[in-house]
């Protein structure tokens, strides 16, 4: 079995002590946490934005009038 690598996001410490998760990918916040490893549980449910507008699109069909 292959391990695929878990996407990791970039985790940044904000002025007020709270901990930031951020997809560089579709550059949303992913997460807002007091513990930054509570952020590590949200980045692996975060599903991009990019992604899922890509398959929305391909359910709708095209067309042309
Ligand atoms: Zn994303």
């Amino acid at each position: 079995m292959a391990l695929e690598p878990a996407p990791s996001y970039p985790h940044r410490r904000k002025p007020d002590g709270m901990f930031e998760s951020v997809c560089l990918t579709c550059f949303a916040t992913i997460a807002t946490a007091k513990h930054e490893s509570d952020l590590t549980e949200a980045d692996k449910k975060h599903v991009c934005g990019s992604s899922l507008l890509s398959r929305r699109a391909s359910l709708k069909p095209v067309r042309p009038n």
